[in-house]
Formats: C-alpha cells, sequence, structure tokens
C-alpha cells in the first residue's frame, strides 16, 4: 500500500439511539444536535450494525466504519478479526436503565452470533445522590434464581453510590444498572447483547413492557459475584496527566488531561478517543485537527506520534492484547 495514510486521521459522526430512560443531556451538555428529548445513547465510534458510524472528513469521508475495517486493514495493522472489536457509547441517563447482564463472547458466539459483552464506564457526571447498580448477593445460582422468581430486588442487587471522575469495569456475566442522573461513556466489545433481568416493570408510551430474559440472565451470570480490583495509574506530563484505567484482553483504557500541549508515542495499531471536557487540537505531521466536546476519531496505525493541545480531557481506548 503506498502513503500510509498518516493523515487521513477519520472523525466519527455520532449516532444517536432513543431510550425510554434517554434525556436532552447529549444536547445540553455535548452541544449535539439531538433529534428529540428521550435520547440515551451516542454511538460515538461504531461498525456494530445497529448503529454505523460514518467517517466526516478526509479522504475517507462518508465510508462507514465496517467499511474501512474490511477495505482499509492497513489503517488497523492488518487485524485478523472478522469486526471491529469496539464500541464507544455516550449514555445519558435521564430515568434508571433496566437491570441487565451480558453473556461473555462464548455464550454470545452461541446464542446470538455476535461477540459478548465487557463494558467499563467513566462517569461523565452524576447528580447528587446517583447510584449504580454492581453486582449482587446471591451465593448460588439457586439462590439467584430463586431471588429473582420471587423478585427479591433490594436482597439480590448491590447499590453504589457514584461521582464524576469514577471508573468502573463490567466483565461480562456482571449483573448492573446504570441509575437516573448520569452520564458516561463506555467503552465496551462491539455488541449488543442484553439480557434484561428486571425493568422496574415500566411501560412505554404503547403501554408495552419489554422484554426479560431471565433464564439466559441466570444462565450468564457470575455467581458468587467478583469485584473487579482496578489498578489505576496516573503519570504527570508537564501540566497534563496520563490515566491508566484498564488494561484488559478486550480493550486499555486511559484519560488525558490535557494543559498545555503534551506529545504521545503509539503504543498499540490504533487508538480510538472521544473528548469529554474543554477543546482543544489534535497534531499529525503539522496537520491541525480541532478538537471539541463531543469529538470522536481514531488514530490509525500509520500515525506513529502526536500531540494534543489546549485545556480538555479525552478518553483514549486501545484495542486490548
Ligand atoms: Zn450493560
Amino acid at each position: 500500500v503506498t502513503g500510509v495514510q498518516t493523515c487521513a486521521l477519520p472523525i466519527l459522526k455520532p449516532v444517536f439511539q432513543e431510550k425510554i430512560w434517554g434525556g436532552s443531556r447529549l444536547r445540553s451538555v455535548f452541544g449535539f444536535d439531538i433529534p428529540n428529548d428521550k435520547i440515551g445513547e451516542d454511538w460515538a465510534i461504531s461498525a456494530h450494525p445497529h448503529g454505523v458510524s460514518v467517517v466526516e472528513n478526509g479522504e475517507f469521508k462518508g465510508k462507514r466504519l465496517d467499511e474501512l475495517w474490511s477495505e482499509h486493514k492497513e489503517l488497523f495493522g492488518h487485524p485478523s478479526e472478522p469486526v471491529f472489536p469496539l464500541l464507544i457509547k455516550i449514555l445519558d441517563a435521564e430515568d434508571d436503565l433496566s437491570v441487565q447482564v451480558h453473556p461473555d463472547d462464548a455464550y454470545g458466539m452461541k446464542h446470538e452470533g455476535e461477540l459478548g459483552k465487557t463494558e467499563c464506564w467513566y462517569i461523565i457526571d452524576a447528580e447528587p445522590g446517583a447510584e449504580i447498580i454492581y453486582g449482587h448477593h446471591a451465593k448460588t445460582r439457586e439462590e439467584l434464581a430463586e431471588m429473582i422468581k420471587d423478585g427479591r430486588w433490594d436482597d439480590l442487587l448491590k447499590k453504589v453510590p457514584v461521582k464524576k471522575g469514577d471508573f468502573f469495569y463490567v466483565p461480562s456475566g456482571t449483573i448492573h444498572a446504570i441509575g437516573k442522573g448520569i452520564m458516561i461513556l463506555e467503552t465496551q466489545q462491539s455488541s449488543d447483547t442484553t439480557y434484561r433481568v428486571y425493568d422496574y416493570d415500566r411501560k412505554d408510551a404503547q403501554g408495552q413492557t419489554r422484554e426479560l430474559h431471565i433464564q439466559q440472565s441466570i444462565d450468564v451470570t457470575t455467581v458468587p459475584a467478583k469485584t473487579p480490583e482496578l489498578q489505576i495509574k496516573e503519570v504527570r506530563k508537564g501540566n497534563s496527566s496520563i490515566v491508566t484505567y484498564l488494561e484488559t484482553e478486550f480493550f486499555n483504557v486511559y484519560e488525558w488531561d490535557i494543559k498545555g500541549i503534551t506529545s504521545f508515542k503509539k503504543q498499540a495499531p490504533y487508538t480510538l478517543m472521544t473528548v469529554i471536557e474543554g477543546a482543544g487540537d489534535l497534531v499529525v505531521d503539522g496537520k491541525t485537527y480541532p478538537l471539541e466536546k463531543g469529538t470522536s476519531c481514531i488514530i490509525p496505525n500509520g500515525v506513529s506520534e502526536w500531540a494534543v493541545q489546549g485545556e480538555l480531557a479525552i478518553i483514549a481506548t486501545e484495542p486490548g492484547k
């Protein structure tokens, strides 16, 4: 391949998803032009068929991320995986999300024909008193099944208070729910398989409840629950700080908190980034790409170093090893 794309830095258009628990903060906080006030998710970087990102600049303008992945493998370091493995979302939970659990890859491929879903959350904002559900108290699978059948949600579900800047790792098999008043940036495997355990008996505008998946939930939940131990590391670079939240087989997740100008060297075949606060520029080979809150882009394999300047916070994700 000639002219390895040092200048092709794809910036991606957001894909908005309406949800019964969604709100309007993707407009009021991020400035996105959302179509109504029930938008729960911005699929910021996605090649999943339920909402594919499209490139909005440069030589790949108009291309979908799934096309880039299959037609321009050089951008991603010639990966062997058939599908782009990651999905980056920004969520606005105006109301509680359903209590849910996701399968691992083996169960997901066998029963749903797609990857399982391990995810993680950076809390962008949280109202005072906001909580998530993160794990459960059942000691055996039988006890889990019984507590679900009897609707003993207060006994079963583990609640955790959250605040801006918290980070949670949610491996497949973890019962979880994002509570109302929370905005998160989610890094996850590219999957849309959710097994709903409990939906608060809510009805939508048509009076319908959403489907529950009780048997699958009991099958895939890790029992007893395991709480992952995070080894969060922070490195200062001048006035900036680089936080490592997670390095796993699925993805590595970092926060780049930039004040001034900070240079980076490539440490993975490609890097995904989403600006969650502030504004500035990404500088590659003397070319400047403006970054504002909500900008998402991919630093491709041909780029070995870059700089970020301004006053901004970015969540960056690399594929895992
Ligand atoms: Zn989930």
